[in-house]
Order: structure tokens, then C-alpha cells, then sequence
């Protein structure tokens, strides 16, 4: 407030002095109702996501290697969003193990999982796995070699790296987690993770396990949002059937946040069921955190992106105005929430 303001008192319009005067003065003067409904307290304006930013951290995840679980290029990058989430002010909880994956291997497992606002008992978690698929079962070529995972792993993770470095200046409402998933993509070939095979259980083994044992007791939160794919070129985003099943309303509110922000023609307003299983299933069925997933849906595959597990999942498919499109309606779904 400029204080010059009230030194300048004595300029305001004489008639507008008279009738605070009369209002001060007089004891008779009928009272104004009071509203019915209170206006709620004006929220801070949201953030702005800033697009160069979240595709230069799909980019430093792809220049770390295929992300694996097990190998160097995995934990280097996990070590590096580690430090990024401190960084942004983040307590960070490490959730290690071992599961075992369809072939009977045991791959270790590393879910982080970065807090902001820990004691705020309202929370809101967005998730993202972060691992990258260790076959190209989709391509014709090299199939047996790890894919670089620009899109599937790198992309929501970008995003929510780059969501996580506004959250320390949130001081309003829920307090935020965001949960990067491991061994999301070590399913068992084939049709996989889509409709047409019955290896649901061997996908999303982090989010299970993160899901049976939570590093916090009780963990709960008001809501969830997955992402998964979602930095590819005039990617469009239908409501994806699993979600609609288990959070219709968190699937209306963020649909309808992205349409306000001009963000219409890309989140669809028609449901497709597209999707076998995701990270967000063992949250919706296990923790009973309504959660949904903002997952490419792609018109010419009925399905997902062409370059879906082939060696095509690479930094070309990358767009900045898909992550903008995205986290753009994330960041605003998470700081208009009361
Ligand atoms: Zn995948």
C-alpha cells in the first residue's frame, strides 16, 4: 500500500467525505444485509509453466541413457531429480525394494516421492513413472535394446520437474506430492499394458508397491493425476475409461480447467477405453485415492502413440506445445484447489 495515498485524504471529492461523515455518524442508519453467500478469499494467481524448461528436463533424462531399472543411467538420473526436487524445496522420501518382474528377474526398485507442505493434512499427489522401457518389442528392428523414452517416462516426468520448481511458493490449500514411479514399463511383451492380454499384474510394479506399503502410514490424498505420454506432437487427450470408472469428477474438473485455459480441442470430451492397466489403478483400487490418467490417446493406432515401445519414442516426438498443454492445466487444477 502507498502511503501517499492517505496523506492525500484531504483531495477526495468533498461529496464523497460528506457521506462517510453521515454514515459515521448516524446510529439509525439501516444495516446491509449480509450476503448469503460470502465471496471466497481471491486465490493467488497461478504460475506459468514455462514449456522450454519442462522439455529441457525430458531432454537431461534422455541424454542420461535408457532409464532401466538396475543399471548406472537409471540411478544417475534419479540421483539428479533427486536433487532437483530438494532443490525446489522438496522433502524427499526414497522408497527402496526389489520385485520381481514376469520373467522372474528381481529388479530393484526406487520410487521417489517429494513432499511439499508435509504437514498440511489436505494433499493433492501427481505421479509420472520415470523408468523407461528395456525392449522395443514394437519395432521391427533392435527389439531386444533398451528405448530412449522421451515420451513413455521422459515426458510426464519433464512436466512434473518442471510443476515441482512453482511448488515452493504455494502457500494456499492442499499441500502437493509428486510420486516418480519405478518399474512402470517392465511388462510382460505382447499386447501388453493395452486390452488385448492378461498381463495387467506384471505392469506398474512402483505404483503397486508404493501403493501396498506407503512410505507415509495412511497415506491419503483428495485426489491423484497420472501422466504418461503426453509430450508428443497435437497429442490429444481423451478421458480415459479407467479414470472415468474411478474419478469422474477429478476427469470433469481437470477437462474443464483445460478448455477454460484454450486447451479444448485438445483434452476431448469423449471417453475412450484405450488403456489395460497404469500407475493410476493400484492408487485407485489399493490407496482409494481418486486418481486419473492424462494419457495420449491416438487416433490412427486406437491406442497410443505410433512410436509406442519402438526406437521412434525418441526426443523428435517431442513437442513443447503438448508439455505446455498439459502442465499448463496441472499446474492450474493444483493451485485452484481450496
Ligand atoms: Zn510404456
Amino acid at each position: 500500500m502507498n502511503r501517499n495515498r492517505f496523506l492525500r485524504s484531504h483531495q477526495w471529492p468533498a461529496c464523497l467525505l460528506v457521506a462517510l461523515a453521515f454514515t459515521a455518524c448516524t446510529p439509525d442508519a439501516p444495516e446491509t444485509p449480509p450476503p448469503t453467500t460470502p465471496a471466497l478469499p481471491e486465490l493467488p494467481p497461478t504460475p506459468v509453466f514455462n514449456a522450454d524448461s519442462a522439455y529441457a528436463f525430458v531432454q537431461r533424462q534422455v541424454d542420461f541413457g535408457p532409464r532401466v531399472p538396475g543399471t548406472p543411467a537409471h540411478t544417475a538420473c534419479a540421483d539428479w531429480m533427486v536433487a532437483r526436487l530438494k532443490a525446489a524445496g522438496a522433502e524427499v522420501i526414497e522408497q527402496t525394494g526389489t520385485v520381481t518382474v514376469y520373467t522372474g528377474q528381481k529388479l530393484p526398485l526406487r520410487n521417489l516421492f517429494a513432499r511439499w507442505a508435509p504437514d498440511r493434512k489436505e494433499r493433492i499427489l501427481l505421479l509420472a513413472h520415470y523408468d523407461t522401457r528395456p525392449m522395443a518389442d514394437k519395432d521391427d528392428e533392435r527389439k531386444n535394446q533398451p528405448i530412449d523414452g522421451a515420451n513413455d517416462g521422459g515426458s510426464g516426468a519433464g512436466v512434473l520437474l518442471e510443476i515441482a520448481r512453482h511448488l515452493a511458493a504455494k502457500e494456499h490449500g492442499p499441500g502437493v506430492d509428486i510420486l516418480f514411479t519405478d518399474v512402470e514399463d517392465h511388462g510382460q511383451p505382447s499386447g501388453a499394458m493395452t486390452l488385448d492380454d492378461n498381463s495387467i499384474d506384471t505392469w506398474a510394479l512402483g505404483a503397486q508397491y508404493f501403493a501396498k506399503n506407503p512410505p507415509v502410514p495412511g497415506y491419503q490424498a483428495r485426489f491423484g493425476i497420472l501422466l504418461d505420454m503426453v509430450g508428443a506432437k497435437d497429442a490429444v487427450f481423451y478421458r480415459e475409461a479407467i479414470s472415468m470408472q474411478f474419478a469422474p469428477a477429478v476427469v470433469a474438473k481437470v477437462w474443464k480447467t483445460a478448455a477454460a485455459l484454450g486447451h479444448g480441442e485438445r483434452f476431448v470430451q469423449e471417453t475412450k477405453y484405450f488403456v489395460g492397466t497404469d500407475d493410476h489403478v493400484p492408487i485407485n483400487r489399493t490407496l482409494r485415492i481418486p486418481t486419473i490418467d492424462i494419457i495420449e490417446y491416438h487416433e490412427a493406432t486406437g491406442a497410443f502413440h505410433p512410436s509406442w515401445h519402438t526406437h521412434d519414442d525418441n526426443m523428435a516426438v517431442i513437442d513443447r506445445a503438448s508439455l505446455n498443454a498439459v502442465g499448463s492445466t496441472v499446474l492450474e487444477v493444483v493451485w485452484k484447489e481450496r
